[in-house]
């Protein structure tokens, strides 16, 4: 169980150049700053960004024609102070995943800013469709939606199931292996894996 309302990413790349395939929504967010260990790729650069990436999450909410009027008319953009928590709460989610991963616990600090964000969790889960999505308030619902990643991150982290570093070198994402025999290695095969196949075909091929 977790904060998300299933456990399969929407798709593996947005047409934003978003890297969601992993399965953990608290993960997809963490992989938001890529290449964390090596020179690091900010994919959250600007207040659109984040909103584009949470639309790609489905943690937007679904507008009538009347209510995107009306939002492309007055609807205040996310601001920069929003975004600057957005990414604090990033951090605070792959320092308590590392922790975790490595056999530890969470740094006090990092439950605790956590804790205060999921308990600012006002969304709640609908049918639509026969699918399970997240309702957001209209009032604040980026933050709103930042409180279901939160709520995520808790049950994830918190829960019984093996979190795990990617061991692709230059990646530094967290996953949750769920695999037989616990031999799952990348944050994403779609990217990771993918690039680590193909490292080793090419050191193969010149071997
Ligand atoms: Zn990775």
């Amino acid at each position: 169980m977790t904060g998300s309302p299933a456990r399969t990413a929407p798709a593996r790349h947005s047409a934003e150049g978003f890297r969601l395939g992993n399965e953990i929504l608290a993960f997809r967010f963490v992989a938001t700053l890529s290449e964390r260990r090596a020179e690091p790729v900010e994919r959250l650069a600007t207040p659109e960004r984040l909103r584009a990436w949470l639309a790609a999450n489905e943690l937007a909410n679904e507008l009538t024609a009347g209510e995107a009027a009306g939002r492309a008319a007055g609807e205040a953009p996310v601001s920069a102070a929003l975004l600057e928590q957005a990414r604090e709460l990033r951090e605070a989610i792959h320092r308590a995943g590392t922790a975790v991963a490595g056999g530890g616990l969470p740094e006090p600090a990092d439950e605790e800013l956590l804790n205060r964000w999921s308990a600012r969790n006002r969304a709640h889960l609908v049918l639509s469709g026969g699918r399970a999505r997240w309702r957001l308030p209209q009032a604040d619902p980026v933050r709103a939606a930042l409180a279901v990643i939160a709520t995520d991150a808790v049950a994830t982290l918190g829960g019984d199931d093996a979190i795990k570093r990617c061991e692709q070198p230059t990646c530094g994402g967290l996953f949750v292996d769920t695999s037989r025999g616990g031999r799952r290695r990348w944050c994403s095969m779609a990217t990771c894996g993918n690039r680590m196949k193909k490292a080793a075909i090419k050191a193969r091929a010149s071997a």
